[in-house]
């Protein structure tokens, strides 16, 4: 068998219901990790450090990219998202999944960096519910609800470099979907090197 983890990558507009499917996933696969990124943004009502996000400012932030601590990062609706290196590549190498849900300019600089990474794309079923969703979060100001909307309009453009979609319509089937999919990415020829050289 191949040792190594996979990599996925989870994006999808603001409102898509990435975060629950994630969480669904995770409950039926121990072998998948989630990462937990760095932010800056404030932590919403019942979010927890360490939980949810690693909380920081500005300026640690800052540093973190200086320093190299980044595996991608972003500027989403003007706060700094950033997915930790070194959690990553550990639990990869040490043959545990590791899924990462992420923005769109993440998405990117991934597929850029990590070869065999595989990237998921979450819809919502139609742009009303989108809203409606987004709306019901509760979380948001007038200006950062505008500015959600805004971008989720504009990350749906980026669907075409992602290798699958699922339309969450029903979060159950949704997760069977991620589900099949991880399951077919883990029997790809090119994951079994060690398997098949064991034939010969
Ligand atoms: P939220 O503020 O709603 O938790 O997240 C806003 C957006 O930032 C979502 O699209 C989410 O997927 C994305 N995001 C969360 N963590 C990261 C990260 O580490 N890197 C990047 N590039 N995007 C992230």
């Amino acid at each position: 068998m191949n040792n190594e983890g996979m990599l996925i990558v989870l994006s999808g507009p603001s409102g898509a219901g990435k975060g629950t499917v994630c969480s669904k996933l995770l409950e039926k696969n121990t072998n998948i990790a989630l990462s937990i990124s760095y932010t800056t943004r404030s932590p919403r009502p019942g979010e927890k450090n360490g939980v949810n996000y690693f909380f920081t400012d500005k300026e640690n932030f800052e540093r973190m990219i200086k320093e190299g601590c980044f595996l991608e990062w972003a500027n989403v609706y003007n706060n700094y998202y950033g997915t930790p290196k070194k959690f990553v590549e550990e639990k990869i190498k040490n043959g545990q999944d590791v899924i990462l849900e992420i923005d769109i300019q993440g998405a990117k600089q991934i597929k850029q960096n990590w070869k065999d990474a595989v990237f998921i794309f979450i819809l919502p079923p139609n742009l009303e519910e989108l809203k409606r969703r987004i709306e019901k979060r509760g979380s948001e100001t007038e200006e950062s609800l505008r500015l959600r909307l805004m971008c989720a309009l504009d990350e749906l453009k980026a669907l075409s470099s992602y290798d699958y979609v699922i339309v969450n319509d029903d979060i159950d089937k949704a997760v069977e979907k991620l589900q099949a999919i991880i399951l077919a990415e883990k029997c790809r020829v090119y994951r079994n090197k060690d398997l098949i050289n064991k034939m010969h």
